[in-house]
């Protein structure tokens, strides 16, 4: 939430930050401001100049009692204004805040209108906007430079100084000098020299209050204070919705997912409001919870795992327990003799059960981290087929084996194929009839390879074409060796084949009248 609201506000502030920095305007406004005061100055410097001065001779003088008037007359239309002329001595010769006479008279001092009347909140705006202003670095230095503060409304331009100046260069101004007054109002003076026959016989000071500077950018500021505070609004909305939708979801997945983690059992699914939203949070809310079933679907099955083994060993486990008992009791040295067999099959049995059992429960993990790789299933099938050849007793089944000369390439694990196949061979020849025959076909059928192992024995009792691959099912007749089929190896067979993306399913062959021929397994690999 806080992060969004962050990220949100951002542009909010570039834009604070641009209204703080209005500074060029105001300097745009100032200039104006200037030039116009500058004209009126020099105006008034003209009618003095021309109606307030004696020519003597060379010598051009000022003359106080008729300058003083002229300013008078000259400045009532403009009573904002104050106007103050300097004799070239450095004294006030008149000004129009004072009257005709400087020993008193109308004091026209509270014709300028006091600074602009504001309400106590655009005060406040205002003053914090200064501050705030103060705060910023200022990039560019104007050529105005205003004053906050601290100068007092008198200020004397340095008559004598700019009196040298003027007549040494005429066309060079009096740079403005604009001020703040403690009671924030702004004034502009301008100074421009009163000039007869190229000599400078005084200098008039000009001061204004720029009180359409100020309102000017007063309503300029307030505008955009209220656009801002308009687009804050906007923002803390915003931030708020996408923390409702976006935010606080994660948190309840997060949730969810630290419930599962802790809770006991099956506690704490994924909020269904959340599974039902069509979009990324709802995405999110399908995976988690999907996980959490595949999770706990393993978990059974790892449960049930156990379960089996242990149900698997407690049989040969009883079986040892009640031999033992009955030879602590009988003395016939056969009937000793046979117990100790029979114990020694359980124990075989046990073996390798216990090795099935670990071979199985490797193979996931195993099959999950190998790297596939191309393996050539026609050679490997003959390899089978050779050993099967030399160990072969003569009334054993024999092998036949149609494979593509080229070879029959898939894409798997090479130990575990050859466990696969081991297995299907095997069983197949455990129910061959003797001197039967197992055939071995292998072929491409489109991005497949298919290979089909079929025998001539009993083939699979009806209904249990599935249940042969559950772990454990084993159903064999009774003189089958005791102790050497704990019924995993064509689940163990499935769990391979699955594992690289292939198909392993068991039939029966029949002949046209529906008898049965024998079985049949048929394993589909993808073809590499
Ligand atoms: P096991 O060989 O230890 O019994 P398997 O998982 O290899 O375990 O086989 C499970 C069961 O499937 C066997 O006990 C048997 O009943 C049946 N079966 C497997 N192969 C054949 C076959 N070729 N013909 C008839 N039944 C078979």
């Amino acid at each position: 939430m806080r992060r969004v609201l962050l990220v949100n506000a951002l542009p909010l502030a570039l834009l604070l930050a641009a209204l703080l920095y209005l500074d060029q305007y105001q300097n745009g406004l100032l200039e104006n401001e200037v030039a116009a005061l500058r004209e009126q100055a020099r105006v008034y410097a003209g009618a003095l100049a021309q109606s307030a001065v004696r020519v003597d001779g060379k010598q051009v003088v000022l003359i106080p009692a008729l300058a003083r008037p002229l300013l008078w007359r000259l400045t009532e239309p403009t009573p904002d204004a104050q106007a103050r002329l300097y004799g070239p001595d450095g004294t006030v010769i008149a000004d129009s805040a004072l009257g005709l006479a400087s020993n008193g008279g109308a004091d026209r001092r509270e014709h300028l209108p006091p600074g602009t009347r504001r309400g106590p909140l655009l005060a406040a705006i205002d003053w914090l906007y200064d501050r705030a202003q103060a705060l910023l670095p200022h990039p560019s230095p104007s050529s105005i430079d205003l004053e906050h503060g601290g100068a007092g409304a008198d200020w004397q331009p340095n008559v004598k100084g700019e009196l040298k100046l003027s007549s040494a260069d005429r066309s060079r101004e009096m740079p403005p000098y604009i001020r703040r007054t403690e009671r924030n109002r702004l004034l502009v003076t301008v100074a421009e020299p009163v000039q007869r026959d190229k000599q400078t016989v005084g200098i008039i000071l000009l001061t204004r209050e720029a009180r359409e500077v100020d309102s000017a950018l007063f309503a300029i500021r307030m505008s955009i204070l209220g656009l801002f505070a308009l687009a804050l609004v906007l923002t803390v909305l915003l931030s708020w919705y996408l923390s409702l939708t976006i935010t606080r979801p994660i948190l309840r997945l997060a949730g969810a997912a630290a419930e599962m983690r802790e809770g006991e059992g099956r506690t704490g699914s994924v909020p269904r409001s959340l599974l039902v939203r069509h979009d990324e949070i709802g995405a999110l809310a399908e995976a988690l919870a999907d996980s959490a079933v595949a999770l706990w679907h393993r978990m059974d099955a790892i449960e049930r795992f156990a379960a089996d083994v242990a149900h698997e060993i407690k049989n040969p486990l009883s079986s040892i327990r009640s031999a033992i008992d009955t030879l602590r009791r009988i003395e016939d040295p056969a009937r000793r003799q046979q117990l100790l067999s029979i114990m020694a099959e359980d124990v075989t049995r046990l073996d390798r059960l216990i090795s099935d059992v670990s071979d199985a429960s490797r193979v996931d993990a195993e099959l999950s981290r190998a790297v596939t790789e191309r393996v050539d299933l026609a050679s490997m099938l003959r390899t089978l087929k050779e050993m099967q050849d030399a160990t072969r007793a003569e009334h054993d089944p024999r092998i036949e084996l149609v494979v593509p000369e080229e070879g029959l390439f898939v894409r798997g694990v090479e130990d575990r194929l050859v466990q696969v196949f081991r297995n299907l061979i095997g069983n197949a020849e455990s129910f061959s009839p003797p001197g039967g025959r197992i055939t071995v076909r292998g072929a491409v059928i489109g991005k497949m390879a298919e290979i089909i192992v079929e025998d001539e024995g009993p083939g699979i009792p009806d209904g249990k074409l599935e249940q042969i691959f559950d772990r454990f099912y084993s159903e064999r007749p009774r003189e089958e060796q005791f102790g050497q089929h704990s019924g995993l190896g064509l689940a163990i067979s499935r769990q391979i084949v699955d594992a690289l993306h292939g198909q392993i399913t068991a039939e029966n062959r029949r002949d046209p009248a529906g008898a049965v021929l024998g079985a049949r397994f048929v394993v589909r690999l993808p073809a590499g």
